[in-house]
């Protein structure tokens, strides 16, 4: 049987730039991928580089927005490490960060633009609340129905089709071994040793033996911690995406909207990129979704994304939509992500969850120093799947 020192379970962001980092220290890494590399949320994602807090984290109520808050302090990390991703992976991934607006346009709105203000300063964030006056000479090309706006001065995006792949580019020049087309099966305890169950494309079935597993399998990471007899409560969510025609640089900052879901970006190309967080919906197997692998459109929201995009930046109303699409990203029950050791199971590391184009390379950082040094330069308590251990006090762990 086939020893590594990690077997890194995953091919999408978090499991690239884990290998990534893995290797780097020297570790003996073996990253498996059911099907290509960055082919699900990470190849999919709208590239927004968010270190405010998003709308979903403050829409329900002061209590779940100062729980949701614990965010920040892993985006203040995540923020210094995209400052130097490009240098590290010695890659061009198109990352601007030129600044991140969010705009009101009521003053229930600006209310809630004061609330994530103070929730954001409390936790280290130092954003500015403009006022009409500063927004307009700051972003003329937003609607005069625009009356203030929180700004952050580095947020801004990258593009996910390069990030996830110059990772695994560079691991593998590492040492590090990625197998894609092959799909976990089995998750097995023997010893201080996990025995991994592989099966590739053929159907061919082997077996490796690591000393640490990594579940970095996004939103299926449930069904990795299943494989161990564990809950993960972990959940698939299907999300839509807009792209609209090239246009003259407009655009610079990351566009987001104060009570309404909308992320809205110009990338390097010239393309308008629209999102925000409109459901897409999955299909069905019999009377049941299928969180497996595909999400349909939902006409009314891709309307209804764009309708607000245009009415923000009227500029863009006049321009064509090229391509909508759909992607599958995870979601714990606290929007926080699932980052750290397993408790119950001794060897079985999780990263997974929240905005993982933002924070993946960082999870991956944090979670590769716990394996190899037994805790991460920063910590990553808040964090740890140990707090959904009440979930699993039931369960014997293989
Ligand atoms: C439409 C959309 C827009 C988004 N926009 C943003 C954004 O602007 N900013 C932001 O920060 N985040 C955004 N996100 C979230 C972000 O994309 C995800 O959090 C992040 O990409 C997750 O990365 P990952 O590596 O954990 O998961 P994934 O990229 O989903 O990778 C997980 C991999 O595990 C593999 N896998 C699963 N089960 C198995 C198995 N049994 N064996 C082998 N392999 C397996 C899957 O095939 C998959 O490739 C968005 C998500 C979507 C869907």
């Amino acid at each position: 049987m086939k020893r590594v020192n990690v077997v890194v379970l995953g091919g999408g962001l978090v499991g690239c730039a884990a290998a990534y980092y893995l290797a780097r220290r020297g570790a003996g890494v073996l990253l498996v991928e059911q099907g290509d590399l960055n082919r699900e949320a990470s190849g999919r994602n709208a590239g927004s580089l968010h270190f405010q807090l998003e709308y979903r984290l403050i829409r329900y109520g002061d209590e779940l927005a100062s729980q949701f808050a614990q965010i920040i302090p892993l985006s203040l990390v995540a923020l210094a490490d995209w400052r130097g991703l490009e240098a590290e992976l010695q890659a061009d991934l198109e990352v601007g960060m030129h600044g991140g607006l969010i705009v009101a346009e009521s003053e229930a709105d600006v209310a809630l633009l004061e609330r994530r203000q103070a929730l954001q300063e409390k936790w280290g964030l130092a954003s500015q609340l403009l006022s009409a006056a500063e927004v307009r000479r700051m972003a003329p090309y937003l609607a005069e129905s625009v009356i203030a706006a929180g700004y952050f001065p580095h947020e801004g995006h990258a593009n996910p089709r390069l990030v996830a792949p110059a990772f695994a580019r560079r691991a593998e020049g590492l040492g590090a071994t990625i197998q894609s087309q092959t799909r976990v099966t089995g998750l097995m305890r023997d010893g201080a040793q996990w025995v991994v169950t592989l099966v590739d494309r053929e159907g061919l079935v082997r077996e490796v033996s690591a000393d640490a597993v990594l579940n970095a399998a996004g939103a299926w990471a449930g069904e990795i911690g299943a494989l161990a007899h564990l809950h993960l409560p972990i959940f698939a969510v299907p999300l839509s995406i807009n792209v609209i025609e090239r246009a003259a640089p407009l655009i610079p900052h990351l566009v987001q909207h104060a009570s309404q879901r909308l992320t809205l970006k110009q990338v390097a190309a010239g393309n308008v990129l629209v999102g925000g967080g409109w459901p897409s919906r999955f299909s069905r197997e019999g009377s049941t979704m299928s969180a497996r692998r595909r999400a349909e459109p939902v006409v009314e929201n891709v309307t209804a994304n764009l309708t607000l995009a245009a009415r923000l930046v009227p500029a863009i109303g006049g321009l064509h939509l090229l391509r909508s699409w759909t992607g599958i990203t995870g979601i714990t029950t606290d929007q926080m992500p699932l980052l750290g050791a397993v408790p119950e199971a001794p060897g079985l590391f999780v990263a997974a969850g929240g905005a993982a184009f933002t924070h993946g390379p960082t999870y991956a950082r944090l979670v590769s120093e716990l394996i190899l040094d037994g805790r991460p330069s920063v910590s990553i308590d808040l964090y740890s799947p140990a707090r959904f251990s009440h979930i699993n006090n039931f369960m014997a762990s293989v």
